[in-house]
């Protein structure tokens, strides 16, 4: 990676952490689908097709600029296989036009020389590759050994900084995989984190002592920014629950294909709104609103969101908030009466 371009997304990332803690009424991370569509099919994954067609570019770019008028300041691009979407360099340069940090989450399988460059071209800052195995299995062909030429080639061509995202539960066979693709994360100059995942009904599966053993050491090997962002983990990993805000809905977006705002991928249906309707009536509802699902979640970025707005702002359970709204109600009828 050019230095230039190393100092310009430090800088940049410095000024949309200020802009985040110094105010919590905008969107810090939205994560967009243009693609629902997958070339491959991982046993453990509740987000991909093998038939739906791409978005087009226009409505993507309309959902962009709806996400700039919340004042979002990271829009990734997440999937199925976004790669896979024929217009994936004009939505980059969308978010990019829009004054946005652009980043991408890929399986990796579609990164050649050629697209490398066009994407370093289009202006994407960030890239995320999980690589769940070493060789392929039933669950996951993520593997380091199909992937690793797709690493080089990242390794020798890329402006954009790449992270090695390697995983540990959710049927995972070889918990040491996770260790080698950290240590040839590191090897090739790229950023790696470590991830526990979802069984594939989306709930937490607690780790063998084997799976905590390696979860310790891939740790220390990957990113320290990421682990000091990462206590959550630790919880997850004995499973223990975790006491967090969740701001999903509100400083987290996921917007789906069909354009409607999640609270995430694993929470689909809630608040179930278009993004060209969203208000910052439902922003503030859903920044006040504690999710159920908060104490065993595993989503790492939601968790780095909620970071900023931890120690401020406490939450209240939907029914707190309902009983409120009728209160109101009840009182407002009652000076009408009068
Ligand atoms: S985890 Fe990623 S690569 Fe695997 S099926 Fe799901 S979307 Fe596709
Ligand atoms: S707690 Fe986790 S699973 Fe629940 S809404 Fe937030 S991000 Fe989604």
């Amino acid at each position: 990676m050019r230095k230039t371009t190393f100092l310009t997304r430090k800088l940049r990332e410095a000024s949309f952490l200020s802009k985040g803690l110094l105010s919590t009424r905008h969107v810090v991370l939205a994560h967009l689908i243009p693609m629902r569509r997958c070339n491959l099919a991982c046993g453990y994954c509740n987000e991909y097709d093998h038939s739906s067609s791409p978005v087009p570019a226009e409505l993507i770019k309309r959902r962009i600029d709806k996400l700039a008028d919340l004042r979002t300041s990271i829009i990734t691009i997440s999937g199925g296989e976004p790669m896979m979407h024929p217009e994936l360099d004009e939505i980059v340069h969308h978010i990019r036009l829009r004054g946005m940090i652009a980043g991408l989450i890929s399986n990796g399988y579609y990164f050649t020389p050629e697209r490398i460059k066009r994407l370093n071209k289009a202006g994407l800052e960030y890239l995320q590759i999980s690589i769940d195995n070493v060789v392929p299995d039933e669950v996951s062909r993520k593997s380091l050994r199909v992937l690793d030429k797709k690493l080089g080639y990242l390794s020798e061509y890329a402006d954009f900084h790449v992270n090695i995202n390697s995983v540990i539960g959710g049927g995972i066979k070889n918990p040491e995989d996770a260790l080698t693709v950290a240590r040839r994360a590191v090897e090739l100059g790229f950023s790696s984190t470590v991830g526990v995942i979802h069984d594939n009904d989306g709930t937490l599966k607690p780790l063998l002592p084997k799976e905590k053993d390696i979860f310790q050491q891939v740790k220390k090997l990957g990113n320290k920014d990421h682990a000091r962002l990462n206590w959550f983990q630790d919880s997850i990993a004995e499973g223990k629950p975790y006491n967090w805000r969740c701001r999903a809905g509100a400083r987290y977006l996921y917007i789906c294909e069909e354009g409607l705002v999640h609270w995430c991928s694993q929470q689909r249906g809630y608040p179930g709104i278009p993004l060209d309707e969203y208000t910052m009536e439902d922003f503030d509802r859903e920044y006040n609103t504690e999710k159920w699902c908060a104490p065993t979640c595993t989503l790492q970025c939601v968790h780095q969101v909620g970071l900023l707005d931890n120690w401020r702002d406490p939450q209240k359970t939907p029914a707190q908030i309902a009983a409120e709204q009728e209160k109101k109600e009840t009182v407002g009828e009652m000076i009408r009466v009068e």
